[in-house]
């Protein structure tokens, strides 16, 4: 079994105000974490692109001794994270293992409780969000903000993130390279969270969990499982903002979600 999502674009990265030495290290970490996970799925071959080979080689030998950089903060989540999460937000903050890394001004790792009922998955950052490094920030955040309300929850009580770390330029869709690429932070997010119920935001979050190529229409409202967990695909909040009908459905979502939860149904929401 191979793998090469995500390491022959290595290559084209320039990073024209970082000292080689440091964007040496801050690669070697990234693909380190990433073949460690690659690992832990069951990858046992990963091809390289000899091109990145090459590239690697040079900026190896025009990289003189630099002092350690110091890791990037991550951004301040919604409540405290715990060690193993803390670690993940540190490691996205230096990851450069897709072309996102480019044109990003923050990393948004997600943020929210460490053990909650429900983890809410959208497609990546926006504008606002790569402001703020926080996820679910702007328009389609409040709208968001407001179904996790009306179901009995505060946004605290509950985890959001997205499949990709760092916003796609004029948020276009990710690509699936970089959502591969981006897939195994999620992963562990989702192994240490543990998530009574996930959430998908979309097409891309249903995408990016089960590689399937059926469109969020036919698959919301129906219960998936990704890694044993109850998964609920629904409509992005930003489609609701451009068709505010939609909401009527993704509130039947949300019901499914709070009766599997064993959690009180409100008959009407309050979005
Ligand atoms: S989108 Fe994910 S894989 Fe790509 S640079 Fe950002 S954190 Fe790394």
């Amino acid at each position: 079994m191979s793998s090469g999502g995500g390491f022959g674009m290595l290559a084209g990265m320039e990073h024209e105000n970082t000292h080689p030495g440091e964007r040496m290290r801050s690669l070697i970490a990234s693909v380190e974490a990433h073949l460690t996970r690659l690992k832990e799925d069951g990858v046992t071959t990963v091809e390289v692109d000899p091109d990145t080979v090459r590239a690697w080689s040079e900026t190896a030998s025009a990289s003189p001794e630099s002092p350690p950089q110091p890791i990037p903060e991550p951004a301040k989540g919604e409540s405290p994270v715990s060690d193993p999460l803390d670690a993940i937000a540190r490691r996205v903050a230096s990851c450069q293992l897709c072309r996102l890394c480019e044109t990003r001004n923050r990393t948004v790792p997600g943020q929210g409780a460490p053990n909650p009922d429900i983890m809410f998955i959208g497609e990546g950052p926006g504008a606002d969000e790569d402001k703020q490094g926080l996820a679910f920030v702007g328009r389609a955040g409040q709208l968001l903000t407001k179904i996790i309300t009306a179901m009995g929850y505060e946004r605290e009580d509950v985890w959001i993130g997205n499949i990709v770390k760092c916003r796609p330029p004029n948020n276009r869709v990710p690509t699936p390279d970089e959502m591969a690429a981006c897939m195994p932070y999620l992963k562990e997010q989702i192994a240490l969270l543990k998530p009574k119920v996930i959430v998908c935001l979309g097409a891309t979050a249903v995408k990016g969990l089960f590689d399937t190529q059926t469109g969020i229409t036919k698959l919301r409202g129906q219960w998936m499982t990704f890694e044993e967990i109850d998964t609920m695909p629904t409509y992005h909040p930003a489609y609701l903002l451009r068709n505010p009908p939609a909401k009527r459905d993704v509130w039947e979502d949300m019901k499914e979600v709070l009766r599997k939860l064993g959690r009180p149904v409100p008959e009407k929401s309050k979005t």
